[in-house]
Order: structure tokens, then C-alpha cells, then sequence
């Protein structure tokens, strides 16, 4: 590998670099750089992301900037989290573009691990998680969590961060994660960000890309049905009325299979007829190719 960026004390690893963004590819360079900055006395975030970068995914770095002194993002399109159908082959991927735009967003080192190296032939360990993980995506994607559990830890133990941030945006993921690091007493403190939208509301998605522009002019209604529904429920609705309406409202607007929308403790994620605590309305459904998800929070009036 060609160094094309100058080391410096915090840079001590000669790595491929896109502009001033240095790309290491191995958990030894990973280490090496956080031993670096460790020497320094410095702390580190740690993003984990899939890539085809966004506005949402540059919003946890500048978050990571204000939590840390040194950021590293991860882009990996993990295999592990996605069943044989679905789209792992057709993700998104730009990690050029995604490099410039950590960059311009502050991240001091993108980490790009290949498959091969995080799952070197013979792997064969697994994660399993309860609670928080079952029911909502956790039905529909059944291999997800567990594949999740599984990157994000070997991510934690390959960086060992101070903090990492997630997007509420997965706000099922963001608990199934708070859940396992505890459970493993994983030493790494686990910030969520809420979900950045597009102006219209859409939450920012890497799978938006698949939405044709009719779909994607339609795909805003998820949001608008989630947030009508969430005032009406604070303010003392029924919970099976308020989904209903939800469901109707997003299959008049073109979405096709819906796999969810539920009322869920915002906490525990334990299902909840009532709002009498904060409480969180999640939904998934299909418009055309795009599988889209997104969530509220529903805070009891008063
Ligand atoms: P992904 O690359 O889709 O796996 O997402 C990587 C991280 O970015 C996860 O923690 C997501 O929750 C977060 N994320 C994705 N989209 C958004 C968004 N619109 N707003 C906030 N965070 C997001």
C-alpha cells in the first residue's frame, strides 16, 4: 500500500489517505492509531456506518467531534446482518465519496475493514440478544440483530472508543446496542442522536436511493402518519384507533407491505396500549423496492 498521507505524531501508520483522510484497512493499523492517540492523551468516538454516507451519518460525527477528541468511522457493508434475499449485493456503495464527505465533516480516520478480515475463514461465533431485539424488525429480519450484536461488538473490541454513535433513526438497533454493551460490560458509553430528516420529513436513509421520484415524493407520508398519530397519543388516544389510522393513512399513500407500525416503551421496548410513560411509535413498510423505517417519541401530556 502506498502511503499518500504525511504521518504526523497522532499519524503514525503510513495509510492510504482520500484528501487528508487517512483509510486504514487492519485491526493492527486501528489499534496502532487509537494506541497513538491514547499516548496523547486523547479520546476517541467511533461511528460505525455501512457507508453511502449522508447528512444523518455526518451528524454523528460532528457529535462524535463534540464527545471526543479523535473520530473514527467505520464503513462496512456487514454480510452477517443480511438473509441471502436480501440486498446485500445492491447496498449503496461510494467510499471515495464517503471519504471526502467524513472529511469535510471532521472524522479523523475512516476505517474500512474488508470482509475478509473481519470474518477470516473459520469464523464461527455468534450473538444472540433478547429483549429489545424481538418483535418489530427483529420479526421481519430475523438474522439482523444478531449480526449487528455481532460487528458492532468486534468493532467496540477492535477500537475500544470512549463513546460511539448510533441514530436513533434505528432506534430498535440504538437499544439492542445499549443492551448487549451492558449485558457484556463492554466499557464503551453508547450515544444516540435523533434522526435527521430531509426537509419534507423523510428520515435520511442510504435506501432512499432506490425510491423512483414518485415514490420518493410519496415516501414523506411514513413521517407525516407517525407524527399526527404521536400527538393525538400523547394527548390520550386509544392506541389501536391512532395505529389503524397510521396504516391507513400510508397505504393511501402508495406504501405497499407494511410490516409494523406499534406503540412501544421508549426504554424497554416492551409493546404499551397506553401512554403513560414516554413511549416510541415505530413503523416499516415497503414503497416500491425501499424497505422504510422510521420512529417517534410519543411523551405523555402533562
Ligand atoms: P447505516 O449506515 O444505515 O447502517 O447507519 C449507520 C448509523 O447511522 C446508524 O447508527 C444509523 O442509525 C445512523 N443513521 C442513519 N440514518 C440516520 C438519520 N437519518 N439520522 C440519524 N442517524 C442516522
Amino acid at each position: 500500500m502506498t502511503p499518500t498521507a504525511a504521518p504526523s505524531s497522532s499519524n503514525p501508520i503510513g495509510t492510504l489517505s482520500a484528501g487528508t483522510l487517512p483509510i486504514l484497512r487492519t485491526v493492527e493499523d486501528l489499534r496502532s492509531q487509537v494506541a497513538a492517540w491514547r499516548r496523547e492523551g486523547l479520546t476517541v468516538a467511533l461511528v460505525p456506518t455501512m457507508g453511502a454516507l449522508h447528512d444523518g451519518h455526518l451528524g454523528l460525527i460532528r457529535r462524535g467531534r463534540e464527545l471526543a477528541d479523535r473520530v473514527v468511522a467505520s464503513v462496512f457493508v456487514n454480510p452477517t446482518q443480511f438473509a441471502p434475499h436480501e440486498d446485500f449485493d445492491r447496498y449503496p456503495r461510494d467510499e471515495g465519496g464517503d471519504a471526502a464527505k467524513l472529511a469535510s465533516a471532521g472524522c479523523h480516520v475512516l476505517y474500512a475493514p474488508t470482509v475478509r478480515a473481519m470474518y477470516p475463514q473459520g469464523f464461527a461465533t455468534a450473538i444472540s440478544v433478547g429483549g429489545p431485539a424481538e418483535g418489530l424488525c427483529g420479526t421481519f429480519r430475523p438474522q439482523m440483530f444478531g449480526g449487528v450484536a455481532l460487528v458492532v461488538t468486534k468493532l467496540f473490541l477492535q477500537a475500544l472508543p470512549d463513546v460511539a454513535v448510533f441514530g436513533e433513526k434505528d432506534y430498535q438497533q440504538l437499544m439492542v446496542i445499549r443492551r448487549f454493551t451492558r449485558d457484556l460490560d463492554i466499557p464503551v458509553r453508547v450515544e444516540g442522536l435523533p434522526t435527521v430528516r430531509e426537509a419534507d420529513g423523510l428520515a435520511m436513509s442510504s435506501r432512499n436511493a432506490y425510491l423512483s421520484a414518485d415514490e420518493r415524493a410519496r415516501a414523506p407520508e411514513l413521517n407525516r402518519a407517525l407524527t399526527a398519530a404521536a400527538a393525538a397519543l400523547a394527548a390520550g388516544a386509544e392506541a389501536d384507533g391512532a395505529l389503524t389510522g397510521i396504516r391507513g393513512r400510508i397505504a393511501e399513500a402508495g406504501f405497499g407491505t407494511i410490516d409494523y407500525v406499534e406503540l412501544r416503551d421508549a426504554e424497554t421496548l416492551e409493546p404499551v396500549s397506553a401512554v403513560t410513560r414516554p413511549a416510541r411509535l415505530l413503523a416499516a413498510a415497503w414503497m416500491g423496492k425501499a424497505r422504510l423505517i422510521d420512529n417517534v417519541p410519543v411523551i405523555p401530556a402533562g
